[in-house]
């Protein structure tokens, strides 16, 4: 059996990363794009993000696209797009980054949060139905680090009810499920295009629908240029021309210059993305303690760009080490580990006894009448998945070696787990991360 690294063996990673781990690709093509719209002074047009929403679109497979200046601000107008305004309800998971739930704070609606199904990490269909109440707006799913929530089954559930269907695409651009680009299939798509993400362009956001008159609706709350009397939903043109929501949401022209060749290269480095990240978890199938967060692509799924890419801890076949020491000696074999994923928002204070805006209570009960706070306890799934979660090696070339090394880091990990549980501390009771994802 070889000595772990944390209690004096070799290192199992010894080779330079060299370019796995950089991104997002720029080449000279995207600082060309770039330069062009500098020197002409464009940076706070739209003619180039217009051409980028049109490609998107086209890409997207979808009839509009619209450009914002970040992914919070495209879920905040894909909220307005479905009408949710004051006294309303949405409902999303827990687990996932703020901006997926607290825009509908500042539209006077609040949010009621469900569950994660443990394996897939998204949007648990079967804790959702009966969180529907007459006030429910819509319902946002996160396809979180890349895994497709289960579409069909949530669909059937928002048809059934009448309640619209966000997607929060920011760890899925491009993904697809059984066959079907994610972003169209609910009502609308809104998703983050920021530096850390799988589609990066710097700062910026996309919203995509087929539904012209949401598409209209979201456009007006933060892009008075493009609010013309023209539009043809008859309700909005009295206030045309004006920033109607108070915000401007407008796309920098540095990231659309970006974005546009972004997109051409796109699909073809999601794809190696997913060689490399399917190379390291067949390699680890089998060995206790770990399972891989992927789909089968035999249902014609896919992970995307693989956004941030973790995996299932499973403490019971390790004599119960903690996740905490198992990722210190991951991380001590030069490998990457960091325990947890995003923190479950419904236990946290923002939500619970935050007053934003000077209600004289929290915002989340501002203007509703019954409590939709959740005590301890009320979603399991999430309450326990930091314990059960890692982030790991996200990988963006097909470096076989490079990658086998990694793997190996975990292997002997795995193999030689008896030897840590001596000195293991426990997890502390905080578990996961308050801002973003992404770790490495
Ligand atoms: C990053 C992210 C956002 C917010 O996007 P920004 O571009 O940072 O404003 C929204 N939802 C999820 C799930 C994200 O990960």
């Amino acid at each position: 059996m070889a000595q772990l690294a944390l209690l004096g063996g070799d290192k199992a990673v010894q080779m330079s990363s060299r370019d796995m781990f950089r991104w997002p690709i720029i080449t000279e093509e995207d600082e060309q794009a770039v330069l062009e719209v500098l020197r002409r002074g464009a940076m706070s047009s739209t003619d180039v993000t217009k051409k980028f929403e049109q490609e998107f679109a086209e890409w997207q497979g979808a009839q509009f696209a619209l450009g914002f200046c970040n992914g919070t601000a495209s879920l905040h107008a894909a909220m307005y797009g479905c009408g949710v305004g004051v006294g309303d309800e949405i409902i999303c998971p827990s687990i996932t980054y703020w901006a997926s739930a607290l825009p509908c704070l500042s539209l006077g609606a609040t949010v009621v949060f469900a569950d994660i199904d443990p394996f897939t990490l998204c949007l648990d269909p079967n804790d959702l139905e009966h969180r529907i109440t007459r006030r429910t707006k819509a319902i946002v799913v996160v396809h979180y680090l890349g895994y497709p929530a289960d579409m069909d089954a949530i669909m059937a559930i928002a048809r059934r009810r009448g309640v619209k269907v966000i997607e929060d695409v920011s760890h899925a651009q491009g993904g697809l499920y059984k066959g079907r680009k994610v972003g169209t299939i609910g009502d609308v798509g809104a998703m983050s295009l920021m530096t850390g993400k799988s589609f990066a362009i710097g700062e910026g956001g996309m919203l995509v629908t087929n539904d012209r008159a949401l598409y209209e609706r979201a456009l007006t709350l933060g892009h008075y240029e493009r609010y013309t009397p023209d539009l043809e939903t008859e309700a909005l043109r009295p206030f045309a021309g004006l920033p109607v929501g108070g915000y401007k949401y407008r796309m920098h022209q540095l990231s659309s210059a970006m974005g546009r060749v972004q997109l051409k290269y796109y699909d073809s480095r999601c794809e190696e993305i997913r060689r490399a990240m399917n190379t390291f978890w067949d390699s680890l199938e089998g060995v206790p303690g770990i399972r891989a967060h992927r789909v089968d692509p035999a249902s014609g799924s896919n992970m995307a760009g693989w956004y941030a890419a973790h995996g299932h801890y499973v403490p019971e076949e390790l004599g119960g080490l903690s996740l905490t020491r198992f990722a210190e000696a991951v991380r001590a074999e030069g490998g990457i580990c960091s325990p947890g994923v995003n923190m479950a928002l419904h236990k946290h204070p923002l939500l619970n006894s935050c007053d934003i805006y000077g209600h004289g209570k929290p915002t989340r009960l501002a203007n509703t009448d019954r409590d939709v706070r959740q005590v301890e306890g009320s979603l399991p799934v999430s309450e326990r998945i930091n314990y059960r979660a890692f982030y790991l090696p996200w990988f963006k070339k097909f470096y076989p070696e490079i990658i086998e090394e990694h793997a190996n880091a975990y292997r002997k990990v795995c193999e030689n787990y008896r030897d840590l549980l001596a000195e293991d501390k426990g997890d502390p009771v905080m578990m996961g991360r308050a801002g973003t994802t992404t770790r490495g």
